[in-house]
This record gives C-alpha cells, sequence and structure tokens, in this order.
C-alpha cells in the first residue's frame, strides 16, 4: 500500500492541529511557502513513513486534507 496526504494549502489556516495527531510525525507546516491568505500550510515531510489512517484529515477543521490509499 502507498498513501497520498493531499493539501489544499490555499485553504490552511496554518493552525497545526493536524501536525499534532500525526502517529508518525510526519505532518509539519512548510515554513518555506506562505499562502495567499499569509498563513504557512501544512505539508507531509516524508510521505513515505505515511499509514493512511486519515487523523490529520478528521482532525483538520476546514477539510484541507485529502488522504488516498494506492
Ligand atoms: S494519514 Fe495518518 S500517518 Fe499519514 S500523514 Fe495523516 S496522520 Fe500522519
Ligand atoms: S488542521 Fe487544517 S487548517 Fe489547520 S494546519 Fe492542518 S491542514 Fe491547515
Amino acid at each position: 500500500m502507498t498513501a497520498k496526504v493531499t493539501f489544499d494549502q490555499e485553504r490552511c489556516k496554518g493552525c497545526e492541529l493536524c501536525t499534532a495527531v500525526c502517529p508518525k510525525h510526519i505532518v509539519v507546516i512548510d515554513q518555506d511557502t506562505i499562502n495567499s491568505k499569509g498563513y504557512h500550510p501544512a505539508t507531509v515531510s516524508d510521505m513515505s513513513q505515511c499509514i493512511a489512517c486519515a487523523s490529520c484529515a478528521r482532525m483538520c477543521p476546514d477539510s484541507v486534507i485529502t488522504v488516498e490509499k494506492e
């Protein structure tokens, strides 16, 4: 199984709720990116570590995150 996590980065407000719940600690705030709202959006640092648990997606109050299993 490979997992793919995508972020609608333009809608992310950088609240960091998703970064706290990842059991693999791979959801991080992308300090090198700023979206049009002025926030650093969340991203995944190492997709190969993802177990597709979808905890991050469930936690996000703005439905920014999509988790797919392939
Ligand atoms: S799906 Fe689970 S393991 Fe993958 S990034 Fe989200 S919280 Fe982490
Ligand atoms: S919980 Fe949602 S809005 Fe908050 S940082 Fe994560 S992706 Fe962005």
